[in-house]
């Protein structure tokens, strides 16, 4: 469903990503870990074009990634993200934040719209918020409406750039069932997160990134139980 090519990246002289190449299936579950600046972002950024790339190809579901435009709308509408801060409008309650795109882009009679909110929000256990205001919430309520709002794009994948980081220890493990749970049900995810519990148990492959390049990709058991990256093995004694 993505299909990444020798892709290069610079902000202006500094190279962030170098010759990255990387699949994800249909169905599949990819989580991109390491170090903090090693252009895990950057690189879940480029697939939805919120980052140009330098060189390289990158292409969602069979096409490359447009550079503008309607194309580009389209291409974003596909590839939904979650962000590390929820972004929700505060003027507008959760029931309006998850029904605006499909009402203002997708086009959809507002009661339509309203009934796939209301679905997605039981979906992520927010269906009895529906009235309040983000404000209202905790960040963890906040980011399971964020991940309802990229649903109602009916996107081919979700891209998550840290979706929990911005979170209090105790709300972490919601956000993550909601992930888990769509994960189960076949949502094409790419997932990038510093939680290896997650990791190791939602992930189809696991890719390791340092100094932007990906220096490993492997089933979670092996690259858990047995990197064969010496900077992975590293950052693993780090981080577990
Ligand atoms: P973290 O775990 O801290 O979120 P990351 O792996 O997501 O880190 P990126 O945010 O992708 O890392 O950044 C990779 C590198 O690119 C960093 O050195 C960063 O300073 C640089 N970088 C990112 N965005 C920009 C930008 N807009 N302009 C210049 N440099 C940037
Ligand atoms: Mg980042």
């Amino acid at each position: 469903l993505i299909r990444i090519r020798d892709l290069n990246k610079h902000f202006g002289s500094f190279q962030c990503l170098f010759d990255i190449n990387l699949d994800v299936a249909l169905g599949e579950v990819v989580v991109v870990i390491g170090p903090s600046g090693s252009g895990k972002s950057t690189l879940c950024r480029c697939v939805n074009r919120l980052e140009t790339i330098s060189s390289g190809v990158i292409e969602v579901a069979g096409r490359p990634v447009p550079a503008e435009g309607r194309e580009l709308a389209r291409l974003r509408a596909q590839a939904g993200m979650v962000f590390q801060s929820f972004n929700l409008f505060s003027h507008l309650t959760v029931l309006q934040n998850v029904a605006l795109a499909p009402v203002k882009v997708r086009r959809l009679p507002r009661p339509r719209a309203h009934a796939l909110a209301r679905e997605l929000l039981e979906r992520v256990g927010m269906a009895d918020q529906a009235d309040k205001h983000p404000g209202q919430l905790s960040g963890g309520q906040q980011q399971r409406v964020a991940i309802a709002r990229a649903l109602a794009m009916e996107p081919k994948v979700l891209l998550c750039d840290e979706p929990t980081s911005a979170l209090d220890p105790e709300m972490i493990q919601e956000v993550l069932d909601v992930l888990t749970g769509l994960a189960a049900e076949g949502m094409t995810m790419l997932v990038v997160t510093h939680e290896m519990g997650f990791a190791r148990r939602a992930a189809d492959r696991v890719v390791f990134m340092d100094g932007g390049r990906i220096l490993d990709v492997a089933p979670p058991e092996q690259f858990f139980t047995d990197p064969r990256n010496d900077r992975a093995a590293d950052f693993l004694a780090k981080v577990l």
